[in-house]
């Protein structure tokens, strides 16, 4: 069976340009060589701290960002190198929903015209077939009908996210990258959005990339999780393998950090030292290693490549490899 999605070797990077002719002057690798692949009516979860990539990789997914290396097929198809006017026709299939649907929402378009845009765009339904889809979709969405007259202002921040799925779902994609869905909500709202994405995706076989610093969040909706730092996948693993048993450093304190009620899931916490280094000028070797607890020599020459193990959990990191990490570096005080 053909993933949905495939992704190999993928990088992106911007430049960084300076001085009075606004030439380049450092390029940001926020995506740094990443392969994976995700199933038809899957969810992966994509978690990491902010500054990781994680947004940069979903939007190069569904090529709003071009890639600058490596390729992504979708649904069997290269698209890596398909110009704009060649991606049209696929677009439908490949949606997007944001964090701030506020400003994702179009302020001087009524809600039912933002939800049946899609359908414009795509030549799709008009008329009043279009408004019978709209409001069919406002339904389904936990919205009422009768309010598609109204401006996105009029709305609450949970019902403007359920005006982004709407949209998003409009035109039947087989595919929605999420990022950071529910992060601007209120935690009594996070539930019923996260449960309407579920239901969605069981009524219509969705395939989900669904991008989220909340672990806990990514343990409800994700069937797999990767774990990305500094522009790489350190783990990917079935979700509920990699949270029973988390095998990267950087994994392992971001789980560590997380309370549970669950006294048998209660981690010791790893407190990580030092700030994210920049994506401009990452550290050599194992990014990683200038924050990591268990880092040896090894780990500040060679960087670790994502291990394919047989059940599925993978991770980069040479304490799982052949050789181990070396000798352990002495931790010096700043
Ligand atoms: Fe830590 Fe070394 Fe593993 Fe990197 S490779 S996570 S520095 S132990
Ligand atoms: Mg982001």
């Amino acid at each position: 069976e053909t993933p949905l999605l495939e992704v190999r070797e993928l990088r992106t990077s911007f430049s960084v340009r300076g001085g009075v002719l606004g030439r380049e002057v450092a390029r940001v690798r926020a995506v740094d060589g990443v392969s994976f692949e995700v199933k038809a009516g899957e969810t992966l979860g994509l978690v990491g701290e902010s500054g990781c990539g994680k947004s940069t990789l979903g939007r190069t997914l569904l090529r709003l960002v071009d890639p600058s290396s490596g390729s992504i097929r979708f649904d069997g198809r290269n698209i890596t190198e398909l110009s704009q006017r060649e991606l049209r026709p696929l677009r439908r299939q490949m949606q997007m929903i944001f964090q701030d649907p506020y400003s994702s929402l179009n302020p001087r378009m009524r809600v039912g015209e933002i939800i049946g845009e899609p359908f414009a765009i795509h030549g799709l339904a008009s008329g009043a077939e279009r408004q019978r889809q709209v409001a069919a979709l406002m339904e389904r969405c936990g919205l009422r009908p009768d309010m598609a007259d109204r401006y996105p202002h009029e709305f609450s921040g949970g019902q403007r996210q359920r005006i982004g799925i709407a949209r998003a779902l409009a035109v039947e994609p087989k595919l929605v990258v999420a990022d950071e869905p529910i992060s601007a909500l209120d935690v009594s709202i996070q539930a019923q959005i996260l449960n309407l994405l579920l239901d969605l995706q069981e009524e219509r076989g969705l395939t989900y990339v669904f991008i989220s610093h909340d672990l806990n969040a990514v343990e409800f909706i994700a069937d797999r999780v990767a774990v990305m730092y500094l522009g790489r996948l350190v783990e990917l693993a079935p979700s509920r393998s990699l949270y029973a048993d988390p095998r990267h450093p950087y994994t392992r304190a971001l789980l560590s950090a997380v309370p549970s009620i669950d006294p048998s899931k209660r981690r010791d916490r790893v407190v990580l030292e030092g700030d994210v280094p920049s994506p401009i000028a990452p550290p050599p070797g194992c990014s990683f290693h200038p924050r990591c607890p268990d880092a040896g020599e090894r780990c500040t020459r060679e960087c670790p490549e994502l291990s394919q193990a047989d059940d599925g959990h993978g991770v980069a990191c040479f304490l799982h490899t052949p050789g181990g990490t070396g000798a352990k570096l002495r931790v010096v005080a700043a």
